[in-house]
């Protein structure tokens, strides 16, 4: 053969000519041929590619070896530079999920895989690099636990993250030079997220093919499940009592997102093949988690295919988001369209159709507190009367305002004076247990009607269950089969038809007998209840479901409707992004409100130390919120705790380490926050506090994850397993609850001033105001001050003397200035920080009535502020500290509270000749379209 041929050269590629001697010439012309196409196929891929090497970037095709980093999962290059915010390299490592990469050859650190020196670690976002004391050569090191450990050789307290800023140290992969820029080819954030789905049902796609790809759907998809975080979720299995297989799991940013899932909800667990065949399967959750080390509980339903309990990783979640509930929203809707299911001047007044509550008399019992139950403070009677003299009325509860008591009262004297069954919903199971549990505690027939997948969920309140009281039944033909049930497991057809009949039969006689039913709102469409009609409806934590939500229990006959909540807390969370800016992101409670409906509020607050609550106040509730506790019921004994100011348990705390993206990804973590948390905690636990006691409020998942280890490994007690008593959750999850002392740890620390979920002054509000003994806010102050609503609060803790830098134990008062925004100069020079919010009065903005939120967060005004804290809070029911007279802002109610002003921005006017535009959209639509029809018609809007 002649070995200069080239053609002879591929052939010698293809198959060992020593081992076969004797190819036939037709075998020879065959793979000649073969091997031609091949070629020829592969030479136009290289002239499609404009001959880059493999080491470019597959995003953008920057090639320069230093530039460029070799993800070890699929084998595909990226380089450091950034398209938005983020690198290349990072952002495939955060699309894809492949955290482990390797340097270039030519790289100035030669061919290295970067992982942990001490234990190989490999998630670029876990590691970090320290240096040696003695020499001048680094190591790199996991943040968790290799960093921790006490080194003799190396500075491990001065250990940095790899990834800063979105991207890689440029010691580690370069920043592409404008060289490699200009021939690069432009890619923007979209078309990387476009590629990166592409990849997953083809390794080899490029942006070429993905260019002309437009699919809304897949993009929804997409959104939903990698926004909420519920890709790439380990699993730990296990069986149920009942021998249902139970997978538990964490969310990753259940915290962060706006992710809420109830117990009963539905979730599909997909098993996405990495080991073995693909799986999915569906199950209702039985649990939620209750502390940090939990997870959900998923009960998967009976299937033939037996789920990969060997597996562990590789899984997603799903949630079947259209379950029951929107079936019965729809089905509510529909009903209330109908106007026959409420009384006529309800329904009116619902649809904002008369501007005045048509005449309603009823008379008033003689004494409105509840005899042996919790005697009434005069606003919280002034609510009740109120309430029971109107045929629609909100009433507001600030926390700690007594909400329950108030609710319980009224539910009490409607069913006692009208001798009708109230009925008596929340949104969540919590919440509805809580009432039923105080409605029993009057004297009150109270029957709780729990979802059926929701029955094998403990509570506190089991004897008051539907099937509890079922079971417990007089009715000899149930007890007898009940007791066969057991014995046997299970019933022949026959016995379980009659037992069908006799239970629903029973169900019928003990609802009939109740005097309120107690339940969620979606449960109000619960089949059992469906011939009852309620004429009196009570919705406790009315500003969290959505409208359609609320209309459940409304439109099952209701005549009197009383709404509960506090819309200055969060509201509704809605999933789908495009039913939110329809209107469902918006409770039936605010809807009101933007009517012209004034909430009756809640006005003594039994919660929070006086200077606790008098920020909140001044801030959410126009100053209205009084204290009806002093600050003797709120002294901490025998604590030496350092306040920076005596007697007020309040306390800033700035630190100025950077955020760090966490292990997901897509959250925020920020150590030095950690570590000043757990200097705190470990103090007041050394005082004789116990850790059930403390609470640490995060928005960022990525943080609570981090502060939970931290704590376990570094906590500065003795028994450190006392820390996993700390609950350490989201805002989210401390809604309606409290804890003696609260660590709120903002989490956010950067140079652009980017504050994410912070921004939101509900959210806020909600974390604030946990706190009984004591508030710690952790946070960064140069990165803060710039938000007006967080600039105001800063301004608060400094007049109280409570701003503060340095180390616990010798607290330092921050005496710069809190710039804001846009007039820094201005602010600086008219001495703002001296407290003067005269002079720097700038006419900007303040007098444009279309002035909104969003305004609000690009000027700066607030650095001035606009109640002098003259508040007397040492007596005892300090109330309405006052807005200084000479305040321009006095009669713009925008002023006091940039959400209250974004309720009043948006405004409909109600139409007289029909539904508010909110409603009438929702009522065209049928939801239980596919997603993606949904997701188009919501886009037409
Ligand atoms: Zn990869
Ligand atoms: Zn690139
Ligand atoms: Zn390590």
């Amino acid at each position: 053969m002649n070995h200069d041929s080239p053609l002879t050269s591929v052939v010698n590629q293809s198959i060992d000519v020593s081992s076969e001697s004797s190819l036939s010439k037709q075998d020879l012309d065959k793979l000649i041929n073969q091997n031609s196409e091949n070629f020829v196929s592969h030479e136009q891929e290289i002239l499609s590619l404009t001959a880059l090497p493999e080491h470019a970037c597959k995003y953008c095709g920057v090639s320069n070896p230093r530039c460029v980093v070799r993800c070890d999962i699929c084998k595909k290059w990226f380089c450091n530079g950034k398209s938005g915010t983020t690198s290349h390299i990072i952002s495939h490592m955060v699309l894809s999920r492949h955290h482990e990469v390797s340097l270039h050859s030519d790289s100035d650190l030669g061919e290295t895989e970067l992982e942990c020196y001490s234990c190989g670690n490999k998630d670029p976002f876990m590691l970090g690099f320290v240096s040696a004391k003695t020499d001048t050569i680094v190591v790199i090191l996991c943040r968790i636990p290799c960093s921790q450990a006490k080194d003799s050789d190396w500075n491990t307290a001065n250990w940095q993250p790899l990834v800063e800023e979105r991207c890689f140290l440029d010691w580690i992969a370069d920043y592409p030079t404008p060289l490699d820029m200009a021939n690069a080819r432009a890619i923007s954030p979209l078309d990387i997220s476009k590629l990166e789905r592409q990849w997953r049902s083809d390794e080899t796609a490029t942006l070429e093919d993905i260019k002309d790809l437009i699919d809304a759907t897949a993009q929804y998809d997409k959104q939903l499940t990698e926004s909420q975080g519920l890709n790439y979720i380990s699993v730990s299995w296990s069986m149920s009592p009942h021998n249902y297989h139970l997978a538990k799991f964490s969310l990753s940013s259940y915290d962060s997102s706006n992710l809420k899932i109830a117990v009963g909800d539905e979730i599909i667990l997909h098993y996405d093949g990495i080991k073995e065949e693909k799986w999915q399967g569906s199950g209702y959750v039985i649990k939620l988690p209750a502390t940090y080390s939990e997870g959900f509980t998923l009960e998967l339903q009976p299937s033939s295919v037996k789920p990969p309990t060997e597996h562990n990783v590789g899984f997603r979640a799903e949630i079947v988001w259209k379950g029951i509930s929107f079936q019965r929203m729809q089905a509510a809707l529909t009903t209330f369209a109908e106007k026959k299911s409420i009384s006529k001047d309800l329904y009116d007044i619902l649809l904002g159709h008369k501007e005045e509550q048509p005449e309603f008399t009823a008379k008033l019992p003689e004494a409105i507190s509840v005899p042996n139950f919790t005697q009434l403070n005069p606003s919280q009677v002034n609510a009740v009367k109120s309430v029971l003299q109107q045929r629609l009325s909100l009433i507001q509860g600030p926390p700690g305002t007594g909400k329950t008591v108030t609710s319980a009262t009224i539910v009490y004297h409607l069913a006692k004076s009208k001798k009708k069954k109230v009925l008596v919903t929340a949104s969540s199971n919590i919440a509805v247990d809580h009432l039923a549990s105080k409605l029993e505690d009057i004297g009150l027939k109270v029957v709780r009607v729990t979802a059926r997948s929701r029955e094998n969920v403990e509570s506190a309140i089991d004897h008051l269950s539907l099937s509890s009281l079922v079971s417990n039944t007089n009715n000899p033909v149930l007890k007898k089969l009940l007791k066969k049930k057991d014995e046997l497991g299970s019933l022949s057809k026959k016995d379980m038809n009659i037992y069908i009949s006799q239970t629903k039969k029973a169900e019928a006689e003990i609802l009939a007998e109740a005097h309120v039913v107690c339940c969620t709102c979606s449960g109000a469409g619960d089949k059992r209840l469906a011939n009852i009609k309620f004429p009196y409806v009570l919705i406790d934590e009315s500003t969290q479901p959505s409208e359609p939500e609320s209309l459940i229990p409304i439109v099952k006959g209701a005549k009197q409707v009383i709404l509960v909540g506090d819309h200055q807390q969060l509201g509704p969370v809605i999933l789908h992004n495009g039913a939110a800016k329809a209107g469902l992101r918006q409770s039936l409670f605010e809807r009101l409100i933007k009517l012209g409906h004034i909430p009756i509020r809640l006005e003594v607050q039994y919660r929070m130390h006086p200077s606790l609550s008098e920020f909140p106040s001044n801030m959410f509730y126009d100053g209205s919120l009084q204290n009806g506790v002093s600050h003797e019921q709120r002294l901490i004994r025998r604590s030496s705790f350092p306040w920076p100011a005596p007697g007020i348990p309040l306390l800033f705390w700035s630190s100025y380490g950077t955020e760090e993206i966490s292990i997901s990804g897509t959250s925020f973590l920020n150590r030095s926050e950690a570590m000043n948390c757990e200097k705190i905690i470990s103090r007041l636990l050394s005082e004789g506090i116990k850790p059930h006691q403390i609470g640490v409020i995060t928005p960022y998942q990525g943080q609570r994850d981090y502060i939970v280890q931290y704590l376990l490994m570094n906590g500065a007690h003795p028994d450190r397993e006392i820390y996993q008593d700390v609950e350490v959750a989201s805002v989210d999850a401390f809604q309606g609850r409290e804890k003696d002392f609260i660590i709120f740890s903002c989490t956010r620390s950067n140079h652009t001033n980017t504050i994410g979920f912070l921004k939101d002054a509900r959210r806020l509000n909600v974390a604030i105001t946990r706190a009984k003994y004591g508030l710690f806010v952790l946070g960064n102050i140069k990165t803060l001050q710039k938000d007006p609503l967080w600039n105001r609060l800063l301004v608060h803790f400094r007049d109280k003397g409570a701003l503060v830098e340095g180390r616990l134990d010798s607290f330092q008062l921050y005496t710069a200035s809190l710039e804001s925004a846009r007039f820094k100069s201005t602010a600086e020079n008219n001495g703002l920080n001296q407290g003067d919010n005269k002079g720097d009065l700038n006419s900007n903005g303040f007098s444009n009535p279309k002035f909104t939120a969003e305004d609000l967060s690009s000027t700066s005004f607030s650095s001035l502020h606009p109640f002098r804290a003259n508040v007397d809070t040492d007596s005892r029911f300090a109330s309405n500290p006052s807005i200084p007279s000479m305040s321009p802002f006095l009669n713009q109610p925008q002023w006091t509270n940039p959400s209250t002003f974004q309720l009043n921005e948006q405004i409909r006017p109600s139409t007289p000749d029909g539904p508010p535009v909110d409603l009438r959209f929702i009522q065209g639509l049928n939801l239980d379209e596919p997603i993606s029809e949904l997701t188009s018609r919501f886009n037409n809007l």
